[in-house]
């Protein structure tokens, strides 16, 4: 299978980081759970933007703390043939030290993209199952005809129950479900 997999809250928790930049920057608390949708109204954009790329500089990304067990099961598919591909809304000027983050936290992949349309790329790839938190990326794929999952998030909780959208509150809980997925339509790189 071609799988893609989003990083910033789905390899590793990114609202911590996200709503410490804010908070310490422009005393501006942003509650994970009160976080229901996907825009972030509590912040001005230029203020979001800044939040974000405070976040996204290289020393914060080789920070990331990745989630429990997801690195291990990104590297048994890789080693099962599933084809691997990162995607991310991080800039270009985030590539690097996203490989040497990824490196890091021993994530294999066989490619990495950092862009804001990620589902463009995806289907560009033929890509099968996106793994991302994104309500408006999952709604978008699934249009495409892309399988989708998610590790669970106050704000995609609407679209898990609305949507057929592959949803667990972490990545054991991921693996459970999609590994039979995986094992039925196993497909050799690339
Ligand atoms: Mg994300």
């Amino acid at each position: 299978m071609r799988i893609a997999i989003d990083i910033d809250s789905t390899l590793h928790h990114y609202w911590d980081r996200l709503s410490d930049a804010a908070l310490r920057r422009f005393g501006i608390d942003l509650p994970y759970e009160e976080q229901l949708d996907w825009g972030i109204t509590r912040l001005r954009p230029d203020q979001l933007r800044i939040c974000i790329e405070e976040t996204h500089c290289s020393q914060a990304i080789l920070a990331g703390e990745p989630y429990p067990d997801a690195a291990a099961i990104v590297s048994r598919w890789r080693d099962e043939g599933h084809f691997i591909h990162i995607t991310s809304h991080r800039g270009g000027e985030a590539l690097e030290a996203t490989a040497a983050w990824l490196a890091q936290i021993g994530v294999p992949y066989d490619d990495l993209h950092c862009s804001e349309d990620k589902v463009a790329r995806c289907v560009e790839l033929g890509i099968d199952l996106l793994i991302d938190d994104s309500p408006l990326n999952l709604a978008r794929a699934i249009e495409n005809g892309i399988l989708v999952a998610t590790i669970s998030h106050p704000w995609n909780r609407d679209l898990c129950e609305e949507e057929d959208v592959i949803c667990a509150r972490d990545w054991r809980g991921l693996a459970e479900q999609l590994d039979p997925l995986l094992a039925r339509r196993a497909r050799v790189r690339p």
